[in-house]
C-alpha cells in the first residue's frame, strides 16, 4: 500500500550543487540548500563560481 502525504513547500529542502571540477568555491558557498517553492521564483541555484548548480537530493522535515 503506498500513501501519499501532502507536505508544506517549507518543510521540502532541495539540495543542489556545484560540480564544476575547477570550481574554488568553499564547500558550504557551494552546496545550497532550498525549500521546495524557490525555484519558481528564483530559477536553478548558482554557485558563486557562476555556475548553474545540479540538483542533488531532496529532505522532507516531518514532526515527531
Ligand atoms: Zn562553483
Amino acid at each position: 500500500m503506498t500513501n501519499i502525504i501532502k507536505v508544506n513547500p517549507e518543510d521540502v529542502i532541495t539540495i543542489w550543487r556545484c560540480v564544476d571540477p575547477t570550481c574554488e568555491c568553499e564547500l558550504e558557498e557551494s552546496i545550497a540548500e532550498v525549500p521546495a517553492d524557490w525555484y519558481q521564483d528564483n530559477g536553478t541555484p548558482q554557485c558563486p563560481c557562476g555556475n548553474d548548480m545540479t540538483y542533488s537530493e531532496t529532505f522532507v522535515t516531518i514532526e515527531a
